[in-house]
């Protein structure tokens, strides 16, 4: 085979892989949307759709059915108001990643 057969064997394979590559991010890019769609505001524990309530001026996701609570980054410590007790810094560092 020449070098330039070659040259141009070698781009190609690099489309290839650069066109899987692509393909392959394109599709977790959609499945975690699709993953996003299915969940969003639905109830952690039953599936239920959450209800918004607005609780002491905060809002926050309630389940119709089973009662669970769901709360953003942040809001438990709003309901709490000022904590003293530290019981909530120890509950962010055990979640934290
Ligand atoms: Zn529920």
């Amino acid at each position: 085979m020449s070098e330039e057969n070659k040259y141009f064997e070698k781009l190609e394979a690099e489309k290839k892989a650069r066109l899987a590559k692509d393909l392959r991010e394109t599709r977790e890019r959609e499945a975690l949307a699709a993953r996003k769609r299915l969940h969003w505001l639905k109830c952690g524990k039953c599936g239920a759709d959450m209800n918004t309530v607005v609780f002491r001026g905060v809002e926050i996701e309630v389940c119709p059915d089973c009662g669970a609570v769901l709360l953003d980054q942040g809001e438990l410590e709003l309901l709490a108001g000022k904590d003293q007790s530290g019981v909530f810094q120890h509950l962010r560092d055990i979640f934290k990643h």
